[in-house]
């Protein structure tokens, strides 16, 4: 078996003890990785600390080149990566290949990024200029479903802006981001990017930190209140990326033909585990059977199974905790509505469960008001479209939401209604490096990516100079 490290303060170390990495797909365990004692974090604070001094008067040109490099080494390193990534967290194989990708494009678009100063005001009296001024220490948590990017497009706008920075990976997908760890120590001075692992035990001795400046958390809505509450000692700043239970409007004059696929790919990809998945679809009564049924048939055609397998199109669910989750939700989806594909998971090791499609169920179902988080489609019937917009809105999520019609100004209308940070129209889940991706209501708060996204890893500093002074001195 490979050996991993933690990176602390430029150094590969082994962790205090050991910890098994569970394979989802057959539950073996696929490796060992070392798991950090809190003197370990400790460390790793300490030299992010000893570290940011230097970091952050770096010319940005340099911070710019390490990360390109980085992005290089991502690419040349881009099989490996996806291989421990199709072990470790189930996906198959050409959808590992898209998240290298994705992370590498992510990094690369942060790499060409400049804070320049902006100049608010420049009159006879005074000049306001507006510089960006790195943070310090940032502490960043990540998730088990997109282990890979998402600790790459935390890293690049962290590091870019100054910062330097300690990456906890989620306990059950923690090799992927020791894989990043090795890849970025040959790059950056040591103490810039540390990488440590726990149990689910270090994210609190992290988050109420008095040397950590911020904390950037992606993950459930339950750990970004807890976070919350943690970081208000030090009165820490936050980007928090929660749940979501994102709602998908079907306007009355789609041919549902035209638009199922769209839906079925952006309700099932990497098996329901995204946070802007598509997951209550509110279908108008005159499309409803018909969409349906083209969305049943899809289901029962795909293939789940191992990511390591060829054959397989989608993965399992990827942790035991989640799998339990799921058969929860799927027996209330038996309780509350009709299951028109899947639904019957099967008796063997892993966690695989078969894309489910369930009709003729309301809101107050749990697998419709909760987040699901897994490969479960609610398709809900509605007759009103000003009624069913409510009904989309009475949720404490606002992370994404989408609208489908032929028929752009309806669109438009009913997607200014919609209480979530982004609205797509006649697509959903699409997302990019440039595109600021902004929670709304429960579904957090900050915004990741884009130009904004990389503020949020800055503080602002404002230079007042008043010229007068000057022109009196002469
Ligand atoms: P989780 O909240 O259980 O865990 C996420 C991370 O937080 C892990 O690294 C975990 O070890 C750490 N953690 C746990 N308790 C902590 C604490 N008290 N303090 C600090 N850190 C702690 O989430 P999960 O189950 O890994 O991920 C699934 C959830 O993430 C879903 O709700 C999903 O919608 C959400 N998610 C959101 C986004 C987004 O961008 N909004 C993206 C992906 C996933």
């Amino acid at each position: 078996m490979t050996n991993y490290y933690l990176l602390i303060d430029g150094q590969g170390v082994p962790g205090d003890r050991d910890m098994e990495v569970i394979n989802p797909a057959n539950e073996t365990v696929f490796a060992h990785c070392p798991l950090a004692s809190r003197r370990q974090l400790e460390q790793a604070v300490a030299a992010a600390k000893r570290a940011f001094a230097g970091w952050s008067r770096t010319a940005l040109s340099e911070r710019q080149a390490n990360l390109r490099q980085t992005a290089d080494a991502i690419h040349a390193s881009a099989e490996r990566i996806t291989e421990v990534l199709i072990g470790e967290q189930g996906k198959p194989r050409a959808q590992a290949a898209a998240e290298v990708g994705f992370a590498e494009m992510f990094c690369r678009y942060f790499a060409e990024q400049t804070l320049d100063v902006e100049v608010r005001e420049d009159s006879t009296e005074q000049c306001i200029e507006i510089h960006r001024r790195p943070l310090g220490v940032v502490a960043a948590i990540m998730p088990w479903n997109f282990p890979f990017l998402i600790s790459v497009y935390k890293m690049a706008p962290a590091l870019l802006a100054g910062n330097t920075l300690i990456l906890k990976p989620a306990p059950t997908t923690p090799l992927t981001t020791l894989v990043l760890s090795e890849i970025v120590r040959d790059i950056f001075p040591a103490g810039v990017v540390n990488v440590i692992t726990d149990n689910n035990d270090l994210g609190p001795h992290l988050t109420n930190h008095p040397d950590i400046a911020k904390v950037s958390f992606t993950g459930s809505t339950s750990t970004g209140k807890a976070i919350m509450k943690n970081a208000a000692s030090s009165l820490k700043r936050l980007t928090l990326e929660l749940g979501g239970n994102d709602a998908a409007i079907v306007l009355d004059d789609v041919d549902p033909r035209q638009v199922a696929a769209g839906i079925f790919g952006a309700a099932f990809l990497n098996s329901g585990q995204v946070c802007i998945s598509l997951k209550r679809l509110y279908v108008h009564e005159s499309v409803y059977d018909d969409l349906c049924s083209q969305l049943a048939g899809m289901a029962q055609c795909a293939v789940v199974g191992d990511g390591a397998d060829p054959e397989t199109q989608f993965g399992p669910v990827q942790n035991k905790a989640q799998y339990q989750k799921i058969c929860r939700y799927m027996e209330d989806a038996r309780n509350n509505g009709a299951i028109i594909a899947g639904g019957d998971i099967p008796d063997q090791p892993g966690y695989i469960v078969p894309l489910t499609v369930v009709r003729d169920i309301e809101d107050g179902a749990a697998v419709v008001d909760e987040e699901p988080f897994g490969p479960i489609l609610p398709i809900i019937k509605y007759r009103d479209l000003d009624e069913v917009i409510e009904r989309a809105n009475n949720s404490p999520y606002g992370l994404g939401g989408s609208v489908w019609s032929s028929d752009m100004n309806r669109a438009r209308q009913v997607a200014a209604r919609i209480e979530s940070g982004t609205v797509w129209i006649n697509q959903h889940c699409a997302f990019g490096p440039n595109i600021p991706f902004p929670p709304a209501k429960q579904s957090g708060i900050g915004v990741e990516w884009g130009k904004e996204g990389l503020e949020e890893f800055t503080a602002m500093k404002v230079i007042n100079i008043n010229k007068a002074f000057g022109a009196s001195q002469h």
